[in-house]
């Protein structure tokens, strides 16, 4: 699988050039993961699959024009008029398996990880989550790669609680992500990357680094442009 992490910035304001366009990843130019930017359609990709409708994962949130995206565009859930396609099971594009994993993250809007089968490779993009209820981590087994949020880089990440339903929302740390995704792939790709990647990126490179040596686990850290083959 040829993949292409077009951008690894999360919701926060623009600062460096390596890391300024919003998520999307491009799977053998065929598969569009997430598309935070409206540039990133310019690539023709055959099926879009988003994780959640928050405007840094889908553009067209935010935007009042109605969006003319002429491919089968998948989601949780469904928006304004757009023809999106609710999967709650494994489905197929062309030949392409996709499996779509319920994660926690936002109080507002559903969301989903996709796991991608192609080929014998096995990758799982799980957009911005805090976590992956038990009850699916058996679909999890045998990743090749995990393609990842880094929003926050302490353990606990931001995790808030809904006083009326008692529901959570935010965002994971990377040591906590780690440790999930360590049991299933050999492989984590970071990108969505928060305020505190931004204060010293050098710094911030090399403190991914360091927990990739602690928890023996390779770790690639993402930026916009990256192309790797798995
Ligand atoms: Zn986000
Ligand atoms: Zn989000």
């Amino acid at each position: 699988m040829k993949i292409k992490i077009l951008g690894t910035r999360g919701e926060i304001e623009e600062s460096a050039p390596y890391h300024s366009k919003k998520s999307g990843v491009l799977i053998n130019k065929t598969l569009l993961l997430d598309c935070g930017q409206k540039s990133f359609l310019d690539y023709k990709p055959k099926a879009l699959l988003i994780t959640h409708l928050h405007p840094d994962h889908a553009y067209f949130v935010r935007h009042d024009e109605k969006p003319s995206i002429n491919i089968p565009i998948y989601a949780p859930e469904g928006f304004d008029e757009l023809a999106i396609h609710i999967k709650k099971k494994s489905f197929k594009i062309g030949t392409y398996t996709i499996t779509p994993i319920p994660t926690l993250h936002s109080a507002k809007v559903q969301s989903n990880a996709y796991l991608i089968k192609h080929k014998g490779k096995k990758i799982l993009y799980t957009g911005d989550m805090i976590w992956i209820e038990k009850k699916y981590h058996k679909l999890l087994k045998n990743i090749d790669l995990v393609i990842t949020e880094a929003s926050f880089i302490r353990k606990g990440g931001m995790v808030r609680k809904k006083k009326e339903t008692g529901q959570i929302y935010g965002h994971t740390g990377v040591p906590n992500s780690i440790s999930l995704f360590k049991k299933f792939a050999p492989k984590i790709l970071f990108m969505h990357f928060g305020a505190w990647f931004y204060k010293n990126i050098k710094q911030a490179r090399k403190k991914i680094k360091k927990l990739a040596e602690e928890h023996n686990i390779e770790i690639v850290v993402g930026y916009d442009g990256l192309e790797l083959t798995i």
